[in-house]
């Protein structure tokens, strides 16, 4: 099953994240569960857990189907301790909200070295950040993005996700997500068929597709290996419609999330009528 949706508002409390979904046709969703440019946030209500956990009973959303993202400020392989310590609390708040609202996994950008500490370090700091969640979180699997490369962020190689993975203890509590527009960003093709299977063979032998836990769909405004972070609405971008038609036939991607996070999110509900089509083309 394809599971396809976008990163939906959840303004007024997490509680409306979902209805917000439904209205585009989504069966899948993203959310952040916090304000996404602030530090700490007020906990979440019992009764917006209660309300949020009632919407995706009616509303049909069950793991898989939902990946929300974290803070933007957070960087879980800063290379000094304050700043460290800072962005490893809030993601375990980040954690403990998605097991408060039943949601078992959650989406991060693996973090930056800001030049300081060479990338083996940068990584295994990402590691340990993993590890420390995990303890103090239940059930809840930790979804490190790949990222497109630009400055100092790391994770937009699979080699550098095999490596952070290596360092988490509880392999069955990490995840990774692809973004599209990220990977064609760092390089890899997903724009002609022979490139898109070497993407695929490639993640499976360096990460392995069981880790795949969900994926951002976006067109690339920028050229492959551009290592620039712009996304395109589908088809409107350097990777083209082609290649998300063959997202959705394919078979090795099953019950996992499929998240828009394109420019022109009025044009949502249409993207994802596309998408649903081309799932029995
Ligand atoms: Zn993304
Ligand atoms: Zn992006």
């Amino acid at each position: 099953m394809k599971y396809i949706g976008a990163h939906v508002s959840a303004a007024g409390g997490v509680e409306n994240a979902p209805k917000n979904a439904v209205e585009i046709g989504a069966t899948a969703f993203a959310l952040f569960t916090k304000n996404q440019r602030q530090w700490v946030a007020k906990p979440l209500t019992d009764k917006s857990i209660e309300k949020f956990k009632e919407a995706c009973e009616e509303y049909g959303f069950k793991h898989g189907q939902i990946l929300p993202h974290d803070s933007y400020l957070i960087n879980l392989g800063h290379p000094e301790k304050e700043p460290l310590q800072k962005s490893r609390n809030a993601f375990i708040d980040e954690m403990q909200r998605c097991e408060q609202l039943g949601i078992d996994r959650l989406n991060f950008h693996p973090g930056s070295h800001l030049g300081k500490i060479d990338e083996a370090a940068c990584l295994k700091t990402i590691g340990e950040s993993i590890n420390i969640a995990l303890d103090n979180t239940k059930g809840v699997i930790a979804v490190i993005e790949n990222t497109a490369g630009q400055g100092t962020n790391l994770g937009f190689k699979f080699e550098q996700i095999a490596e952070i993975i290596d360092h988490v203890e509880d392999k069955s509590r990490v995840g990774v997500c692809i973004d599209t527009c990220h990977g064609f960003a760092a390089g890899y093709d997903f724009s002609s068929e022979d490139g898109y299977e070497k993407v695929w063979n490639d993640f499976d032998s360096i990460i392995g597709l069981d880790f795949l836990k969900g994926m951002h769909l976006n067109d690339a405004k920028k050229e492959l290996g551009s290592r620039v972070d712009r996304h395109a609405p589908l088809g409107k971008g350097f990777i083209g419609l082609e290649a998300f038609e063959r997202l959705m036939i394919d078979s090795r991607l099953e019950n996992i999330p499929f998240i828009l996070e394109t420019p022109e999110s009025e044009n949502w509900g249409k993207e994802i009528e596309m998408l649903k089509k081309f799932t029995n083309s």
